[in-house]
């Protein structure tokens, strides 16, 4: 549904993508992880036609994004980083526009925004304005415009920023419904438990480069079952192990006291790229 071959972006000496090659089958949730500038955002505005790429191809749905544009653009909808809602209308007016901008009918608009105002839990503020809503509801509010002309690709672009955890939460359950409908997803995200919590699959975006992608448990898997960790200094030093004897068997025979605790993405993230991806 999703395919990158060697895709490249620069900006005069800034080389934001060098390469990139990763393909999406129809209904995964493929995440994309990686530090600020790792080079997550551009890869979804070429992808969306909003930067132009300085080489390699893609495709969405088997349509090339820039030799057949139109037909790319049908197959995704978007959401981005910032919230960019219009303020000043109302939530039903939001979502009419987006439904006018892909020559929808006025009953086929006013039945799918009802059936999604439904499914993102927002058919009680229909008539509210924009800007009386909470970041919480801004964001389900953008995930439901991404879907009003039924694509069969969304692009979340760090979805959950900036929203506390029990809202994240109720994100990502609405992400897990949509999924389960058959939509493929793009999800570019720095927040570790997130990719873990959602991804079929996960790439390690580090300098604009993938690093590794796989399942959540195979990359864990590699990196080993339990870790240790212990301050050096200002910094945590971490030894992994596959197993929790080995790890136990380590700590007897230290002077210092270590925590024990079981591997997690970021662990092996930090492990591939030997950086730490919270910033
Ligand atoms: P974040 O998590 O902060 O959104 P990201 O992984 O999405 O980071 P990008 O926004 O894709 O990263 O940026 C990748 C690199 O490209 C960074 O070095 C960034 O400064 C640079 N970059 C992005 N957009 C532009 C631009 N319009 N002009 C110049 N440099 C840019």
């Amino acid at each position: 549904m999703i395919r990158i071959e060697n895709l490249k972006k620069s900006y005069k000496n800034i080389h934001a993508l060098k390469g990139v090659s990763f393909r999406v089958p129809p209904g995964e949730l493929f995440a994309y992880l990686g530090p600020n500038g790792a080079g997550k955002t551009t890869t979804i505005r070429i992808l969306s036609g909003l930067t132009r790429r300085s080489g390699g191809d893609a495709w969405l749905g088997g349509f090339h994004i820039e030799k057949e544009s139109l037909k790319a653009k049908k197959n995704f909808g978007m959401v981005m980083q910032s919230i960019n809602l219009d303020q000043e209308l109302t939530i039903f007016e939001n979502l009419d526009i987006h439904g006018r901008l892909f020559n929808m009918s006025s009953a086929k608009r006013r039945e799918k925004i009802d059936e999604l105002l439904a499914y993102v839990d927002l058919i009680d503020r229909k008539k509210s304005l924009v800007k009386q809503l909470s970041g919480g509801m801004k964001r389900r509010l953008m995930i439901a415009r991404a879907m009003v002309h039924s694509p069969r690709i969304l692009f979340l672009d760090e979805p959950t920023v900036g929203l506390d955890a029990e809202i994240r939460r109720r994100i990502w359950g609405l992400i897990k419904k949509i999924q389960n409908r058959g939509t493929t997803i793009l999800l570019t995200t720095h927040y570790i438990e997130e990719a873990e919590f959602l991804a079929d699959r996960v790439a390690f975006l580090d300098e604009g480069k993938i690093v590794v992608i796989d399942t959540p448990q195979k990359l864990m898997d590699q990196t080993g079952d339990w870790a240790i960790d212990r301050m050096d200094g200002d910094k945590i030093k971490t030894v992994y192990f596959k197993t929790r004897q080995k790890a136990d068997a380590f700590i007897a025979s230290q002077q210092e006291s270590y925590t024990l605790r079981r591997v997690n993405l970021e662990d092996s993230f930090l492990s591939f790229t030997g950086k730490k991806v919270l910033c």
